[in-house]
């Protein structure tokens, strides 16, 4: 199914600000990436006005070949202890309060790049501690040690995208497997995280399969749930099958809501880190006095 015009709630306004310019100044100098840019997010203009991003951390090429994701595949490098500092560095001087950590997958180490999420959550936490950190990691191979390295980090939320439904697997995700990223959240839980999921929709699953992967996340107590539209971001990635309109996603939202999500985001520009610090700034009290 081809696609010429985007239909009209997903028109973005570009908010050319002088915050924008500064954050990707700060980034440069520090020699940073953002899957911001890497993945061609549409709301990365009005994240950094915001002095909003998700820093890419352990290199910009990733072991595996999801097909929805633009960030590059291929043999990754690294850049240990010179990273961590400039993370700290960028943060304190940008003024960041809530930071968000992804990388890409390096199934090629030993600790699948577990160790170094803990040093930079650890060593941020020890220069600035009010800076809250989220971290949207890979599976991990769902070992539970390297899990628990970065939950007991001094971590605040643990994030990892479900993505899509189960059926969708082989075809968008072929090097994943459901039944290990569930696994990754629940040992989350089981060590006490506040954890975060979320799927992207529009690439061909059923209203009841995205119901099943809700059931799927709430019953082993994932708190917050993010559903946003796949957009394709580049000519070899997977085409979009559907676009899913604004009604739709309330729908999502209140079923999720109904079965016991703390927090649920849900709409077309929705993505995984997409207004991160308002969601943890609202449900953080509720989290503690559980
Ligand atoms: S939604 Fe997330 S990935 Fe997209 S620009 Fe904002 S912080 Fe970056």
């Amino acid at each position: 199914m081809k696609f010429c015009q985007y239909p009209h709630w997903l028109v973005k306004r570009f908010y050319n600000t002088r915050e924008f310019n500064q954050v990707r100044l700060i980034l440069r100098k520090f020699n940073l990436r953002t899957v911001c840019e890497e993945a061609r997010c549409p709301n990365m203009s009005e994240c950094f006005s915001k002095k909003r991003f998700t820093l890419l951390i352990l290199g910009n090429k990733c072991t595996r070949n999801c097909r929805f994701c633009f960030v590059k595949k291929g043999k990754p490098i690294l850049f240990y202890e010179e990273e961590v500092d400039n993370i700290c560095q960028a943060v304190i001087c940008l003024g960041i309060k809530h930071l968000v950590l992804t990388s890409v997958s390096r199934d090629d180490l030993p600790d699948k790049g577990a160790e170094h999420f803990a040093r930079i959550i650890r060593r941020m936490k020890f220069l600035q501690p009010s800076v809250v950190v989220e971290a949207l990691i890979p599976d991990f191979g769902s070992k539970e040690a390297l899990i628990e390295l970065v939950v007991k980090s001094g971590l605040d939320v643990l994030n990892h995208n479900i993505e899509t439904v189960p059926r969708l697997y082989p075809q968008i995700r072929p090097d994943a497997n459901y039944h290990t990223s569930l696994k990754v959240l629940k040992i989350a839980k089981k060590f006490g995280s506040l954890t975060k999921s979320g799927l992207i929709l529009g690439l061909g699953e059923k209203k009841k399969e995205v119901k099943r992967v809700m059931n799927d996340l709430s019953k082993i107590g994932v708190d917050i749930l993010t559903l946003g539209q796949y957009l394709r971001p580049g000519e070899n990635s997977l085409e979009v099958k559907e676009y899913i309109n604004p009604q739709t996603f309330s729908y999502y939202r209140e079923i999720a809501e109904g079965i016991g999500f703390k927090y649920v985001l849900a709409g077309p520009f929705v993505r995984s880190s997409y207004l991160a610090e308002e969601i943890f700034t609202a449900i953080k009290d509720k989290f503690r006095s559980i």
